[in-house]
């Protein structure tokens, strides 16, 4: 929970934030209004804006790949100097970072917010090329690679064969989006009238299917019912493109299944820059699972470095890595940063709320909301977040996008 009471303060503070993604230009625009006086930087060499929830939807060819495209300009305040370059090297201990263009930039405060790397090279054969070849689909991670994998996916769901569905070990951005990936493909499949000729079978690494337990229950149920088979304990490791087979370590050892159509999730972790950085978890689950950003999970501040806060994919939690995380997880940043500009104690608190709207039929979602116990936290309690509905949908298909830009805005 945050509160306003704490925000409008002057300051002649230097505040860099590092990445200009959802949690970036949210952390940008809250703070642009919260202080004055301070010097905000914002560095990310990016200048387009990718709504990336939309790309589900692009993949399984319910919307064109425009619709998810936006320019970070449109949300860059005017009071924020925009350095576009990357960030090579991260000091804390010298409170600076440098940029490819060879900038040292020096701050007071820092901001991490660079989202994470899609770790395509994790995957032997693997290459992002590939996408849209050789029945490979990834709905990771921008419009092209969404466009392409719609390609094969309609290929496939007119042609027949055997479909396999991954999904990489660990902490991935939207941990949804590979089971809604597998059940629009079904659907489609289904109203095409060529189920009978589609195999479809999802491959877990472990043995389940999401995290939050009503809703893997949910899914373990839902999955056989459509004949959507489950291999557990199947972790990607390899492709032969040209054979189209894959490589999957098990527990029984390395087993290879033949595909027509393959949907890739790579493993995910943090950006380069970052996880050589001392800004990373050093050990524990979430320094061996992707090296990401250490944060306390309730104030988002770094631990060992108190002037420095995150957001966003980057960071280390048990859940997360949506852009509703990053609603909830900025105005906590920003306002636990403003007060320890002001020698405050920090009192916001993230309590890790998420939301994946789990699309399962073209035109029905399931609301999901949990924390971090994993209690479901609904919004909307005329909506049952155990039973899908074409509320959720519409929400998808056409509210969350407005929502979204509201908050890169700072406004919700
Ligand atoms: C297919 C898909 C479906 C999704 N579906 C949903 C959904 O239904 N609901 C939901 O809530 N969320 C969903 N998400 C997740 C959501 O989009 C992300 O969690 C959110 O965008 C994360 O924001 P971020 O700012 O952390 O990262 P990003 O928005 O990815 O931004 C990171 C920025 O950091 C920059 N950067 C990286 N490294 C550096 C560096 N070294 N120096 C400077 N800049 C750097 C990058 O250029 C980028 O602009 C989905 C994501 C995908 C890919």
């Amino acid at each position: 929970m945050t509160s306003q009471s704490a925000l409008a303060i002057s300051t002649k503070a230097r505040i860099v934030i590092v990445g200009a993604g959802a949690a970036g230009l949210a952390a940008a625009n809250r703070l642009s209004t919260a202080v004055s006086g301070a010097r905000i930087t914002l560095i990310d060499r990016r200048e387009r804006h990718l709504y990336q929830p939309g790309l589900t939807l692009v993949a399984t060819g319910i919307w064109k790949p425009g619709k998810v495209e936006d320019r970070n300009e449109r949300y860059v305040p005017r009071n924020v100097d925009w350095i576009r370059a990357s960030v090579t090297q991260f000091e804390p201990d010298a409170n600076r970072i440098i940029t490819d263009t060879g900038r040292t930039v020096d701050y007071d405060f820092l901001i991490v917010a660079t989202g994470l790397h899609v770790d395509f090279e994790a995957v032997e054969g693997m290459s992002p090329d590939l996408i849209g070849r050789e029945g490979i689909g990834c709905v990771y991670d921008n419009p092209e690679h969404a466009t392409r994998t719609w390609e094969m996916i309609d290929h496939f769901t007119t042609q027949g064969g055997i479909g396999l569905f991954t999904r990489g070990p660990g902490g991935i951005k939207c941990a949804g989006a590979p089971l809604k990936v597998a059940m629009l493909t079904e659907d489609l499949a289904m109203r095409r009238g060529n189920r009978e000729r589609v195999q479809m079978i999802y491959n877990s690494p472990g043995t389940g299917l999401f995290s939050q337990p009503d809703m893997d229950r949910f899914l373990k149920e839902d999955f056989p019912r459509r004949n959507i088979g489950i291999n557990w304990n199947h972790r990607l490791i390899g492709i032969e493109p040209e054979l189209r087979r894959a490589t999957f370590a098990t527990s029984e050892g390395n087993t290879r299944l033949d595909y027509d159509f393959i949907h890739i999730v790579p493993p995910m972790r943090a950006p380069d820059a970052l996880r050589n950085s001392p800004l990373a978890w050093q050990e524990g689950s979430f320094a061996d699972d992707g090296n990401w950003l250490e944060v306390d999970r309730h104030t988002m501040q770094h631990p060992r470095y108190p002037n420095v806060f995150g957001a966003g994919d980057c960071v280390g939690t048990p859940i997360g890595k949506t852009a509703a995380s990053v609603k909830a997880q900025v105005p906590v940043a920003v306002e636990n940063l403003i007060s320890v500009i002001t020698d405050r104690p920090l009192t916001a608190h993230y309590n890790g709320y998420t939301s994946c709207p789990l699309i399962t039929s073209r035109g029905k979602a399931i609301l999901v909301e949990f924390d971090y116990d994993l209690n479901m936290v609904p919004s909307f309690p005329f909506i049952s977040p155990y039973r899908e509905h074409w509320v959720p949908w519409v929400m998808k298909d056409w509210l969350l996008q407005a929502a979204y830009n509201a908050m890169l805005r700072g406004r919700v």
